[in-house]
């Protein structure tokens, strides 16, 4: 999320409802792929990445060679290989080893309260929250973690909440075809919590529907009503 006098935000108690009146009827195999595959990006080496961190040490103002420090770099480079690792990982390959037939199964499957650790793309500062990820299935159902996956591999990346909340949402409706997906994430990002506006309150929620969950508004009501109390 980046600042919040943005033209686009709402107020503080921020409702991003990017559900709209897109149903990914016309969302081709071939944007969702191009959306996931990363850019060929050559990685620097390890000790150009320390390097950089023994920087901005500096432009905080601290001395990179003073003892607490002097094995920070090497830290934090590892610690960003795993906030980070989802940009190795295929979120629909995940999804596609598991897929069984849905053997009469025809309500909606939820997961509630998954925990979403993830970096806001304009300041690299963590977003935490969780997710609420739910689809109706037609004849494809998953092991459930694999949908917990899917939200972590995003959640391993640079983004918005807007953004991963919809990838979360195509990625499940292109591999499974289910008759629609529903994703809410409520997630607090410090870009907002501790600078900035710096308003330690403000939950942003994002949610997008597809299908019968954008459709019909029964099943909007389902996943509203599942998802209520969570948390509690
Ligand atoms: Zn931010």
């Amino acid at each position: 999320m980046d600042d919040i006098n943005r033209k686009d935000q709402g107020p503080l108690s921020t409702l991003t409802q990017t559900a709209s009146a897109n149903t990914f009827s016309n969302v081709s195999a071939l944007s969702v792929k191009k959306q996931q595959t990363r850019p060929k990006i050559e990685r620097p080496s390890r000790e150009k990445a320390e390097e950089a961190v023994r920087t901005l040490l500096a432009w905080a103002g601290d001395d990179p060679d003073r003892e607490g420090l002097i094995e920070t770099p090497a830290r934090v480079t590892r610690a960003y290989e795993e906030f980070f690792a989802g940009y190795e990982e295929d979120p629909e390959v995940e999804l596609k080893k598991t897929f069984e037939q849905v053997g009469g199964y025809s309500h909606m499957v939820l997961l509630r309260d998954i925990a979403v650790a993830s970096h806001c793309e304009h300041h690299m500062v963590p977003i935490l929250g969780k997710a609420h990820v739910a689809y109706l299935p037609t004849n494809k159902v998953v092991g459930l973690s694999k949908l917990a996956r899917v939200v972590e591999i995003f959640a391993r990346r640079l983004q918005t909440q807007e953004t991963m909340t919809v990838d979360i949402a195509r990625t499940i409706e292109h591999v499974l075809e289910p008759a629609g997906v529903a994703v809410q994430i409520e997630a607090a990002h410090q870009c907002m919590t501790t600078r900035g506006i710096r308003n330690p309150g403000v939950v942003t929620i994002t949610t997008h529907l597809t299908g019968v969950f954008l459709n019909d508004e029964r099943w909007e009501r389902r996943f509203a009503e599942q998802i209520r109390g969570s948390g509690t």
